[in-house]
């Protein structure tokens, strides 16, 4: 694989992880340049860029990197003037495409409400609700209903795709709806806060800043995990936090992962998050798979065949954006071609959306290939059993289910029958051998190589 290869496949990964826009804003025009002796040289177009990418997204950068060049040891990021252009069609302009696509299906997305921040494309309405959400969607009815005072603050947490930002703008949505100007939300991205309050140091103007989130009904804060380690920005939010929760103001966060779990965050402020309610989202079962589909058809005004959204929804479990994004390319397919769709074309647009590495590869399939790298049986494995040789096995099936599939800790726990601290420990410890134990790393590598061998 030459670099830009490397860099294309690494980019697809990264844009899964990130949100479209901040994918756009902040890798688009990046590149890999150079690599030596382990040290993988990253241009990116301004110091910004540099300074954002580099605190964001550089161990996930590197983690991703590493699956398809074991000898990436460290990244160094350099400002280039030029703006590179990417050669082959690239995951960026495949996710262009995307968005033509969308707004050709009719499903507009830029209609922000600049008072709140709102996007009303995000509605309880067009959220399904299945097995995996209900308990979220449930508290937010709640919540909707006692604006503050039944579960404040209200955290979800849930792996990427599977929702959260729709509920919570839906949450948004629906208390302006029921309370027209009498309750005021605001939504926010942790970066724009992080953005916002950098801004506001800068130019001193945090009076401008404490006003514009303190003097609001309802927050709404999305993706709080990269809030974490910053101390400012902490500082002001706990304050902000603070001022809000002592008036009874209802406040709404949600997060790749639970409260306990950010390791950077602040004690004090953890705590707080675990006064409230804390709900999970997972992935959805295939019923609820199979109404997304629907759902999103009878939006656009469009039909499929049965078969195909029966293949569809077998094929992509794991990321409610994905599947949509095969729907829509779908519809985009019967519309310029006509006719029918014929099972190769569906599974080669599966294919194209699900680009990243590991593709489909199912819980079971990991605990598998661990199994069998240990030789030892599966059962075993999986089994309550406190024997001394079962702890390496278990801590790296626990660390792969989460950094290859995004499980929650809670789900990876039941999975292996221990407490989800017990899963977050283990992820954590697994996660510092890599870093500084080379044949430990090796091997994880070789699990990963077999369970991609055995695709
Ligand atoms: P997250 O914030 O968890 O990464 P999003 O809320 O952005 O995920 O969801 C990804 C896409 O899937 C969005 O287009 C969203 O509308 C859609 N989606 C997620 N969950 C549901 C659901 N339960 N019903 C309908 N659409 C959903
Ligand atoms: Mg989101």
């Amino acid at each position: 694989m030459d670099l830009n290869q490397l860099w294309q496949q690494t980019l697809s990964e990264m844009e899964i992880q990130l949100s479209r826009a901040n994918f756009v804003t902040w890798l688009k025009n990046s590149q890999l340049v150079d690599q030596k002796e382990g040290i993988f040289y990253i241009a990116l177009p301004n110091n910004f860029a540099k300074e954002w990418v580099e605190n964001k997204y550089e161990k996930n950068i590197l983690g991703i990197l590493r699956n398809f060049d074991s000898s990436a040891k460290k990244l160094e990021f350099i400002v280039t003037n030029h703006e590179p252009k990417l050669n082959k069609k690239s995951s960026l302009e495949i996710s262009v495409d995307m968005g033509r696509l969308e707004s050709q299906a009719g499903l507009d997305l830029v209609r922000v409400d600049p008072e709140t921040n709102l996007n009303p494309r995000y509605t309880l309405d067009s959220f399904v609700v299945g097995s995996s959400n209900e308990l979220a969607h449930a508290a937010a009815l709640a919540i909707i209903q006692e604006v503050g005072s039944k579960y404040n603050p209200f955290f979800i947490y849930g792996g990427v795709g599977l929702g959260k930002t729709h509920l919570l703008q839906a949450l948004g949505n629906e208390i302006k709806f029921k309370y027209g100007g009498k309750l005021r939300s605001r939504y926010v991205s942790s970066e724009k806060f992080t953005s916002d309050v950098v801004w506001a140091i800068r130019n001193k103007r945090m009076e401008d800043i404490k006003k514009k989130y303190r003097d609001c009904d309802v927050l709404i804060i999305d993706d709080i995990q990269f809030i974490g380690g910053k101390e400012k920005t902490e500082e002001e939010f706990f304050h902000t936090f603070n001022a809000l929760y002592e008036n009874n103001k209802q406040i709404i966060i949600s997060s790749d992962r639970p409260p306990q779990s950010i390791p950077t965050l602040e004690e004090r402020l953890r705590s707080r998050f675990d006064g409230g309610l804390t709900v999970d989202i997972s992935y959805p079962d295939y019923e609820m798979r199979v109404a997304i589909i629907k759902n999103r058809l009878q939006a656009a005004n469009r039909q499929l065949p049965e078969g195909v959204i029966d293949l569809v929804a077998h094929s992509i479990q794991r990321n409610i954006r994905e599947l949509e994004g095969v729907v829509n390319k779908l519809v985009f397919y019967q519309d310029s071609k006509g006719g029918e769709i014929d099972k190769k074309v569906v599974e080669e647009i599966i294919e194209k959306t699900t680009q990243n590495f590991f593709g489909r590869i199912t819980d079971d399939q990991i605990l598998k290939a661990v199994a069998d790298f240990y030789a030892i049986q599966l059962p075993d494995l999986v089994s309550r059993s406190r024997k001394k040789e079962m702890v390496e096995p278990r801590q790296v099936a626990m660390y792969l289910l989460r950094e290859i599939l995004r499980m929650s800790y809670p789900y990876i726990g039941e999975k292996l029958k221990r407490d989800h601290t017990t899963v977050i420990h283990s992820f954590e410890k697994i996660n510092q051998e890599i870093n500084k134990n080379s044949p430990f790393n090796q091997k994880i590598i070789m699990i990963k190589e077999s369970l991609l061998n055995n695709k």
